[in-house]
């Protein structure tokens, strides 16, 4: 069953949004993305806005993001 479109017209994300299984697809992606400063949310569109409204993958971001940031912090 699918949402008829008046609702999510309503209630729906301002841009697109992804599912949590492309979420999880781009998850690498995107943080390499955000790391190196680029335009993550403009490469991945949707991502910030699933990230937001989704804890599990939110979490998941999180974790990552502190992983690959320890690896590539200069050892000292
Ligand atoms: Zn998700």
């Amino acid at each position: 069953m699918s949402d008829p479109a008046w609702l999510s017209g309503v209630t729906g994300p301002a841009g697109p949004e992804l599912s949590c299984e492309q979420c999880f697809e781009e998850l690498d992606r995107y943080v390499e993305l955000e790391l190196s400063g680029a335009s993550a949310d403009a490469e991945i569109p949707g991502m910030r806005a699933h990230l937001e409204g989704c804890p599990a993958c939110h979490e998941d971001h999180e974790s990552l993001l502190a992983l690959v940031a320890a690896e590539r912090a200069p050892g000292d």
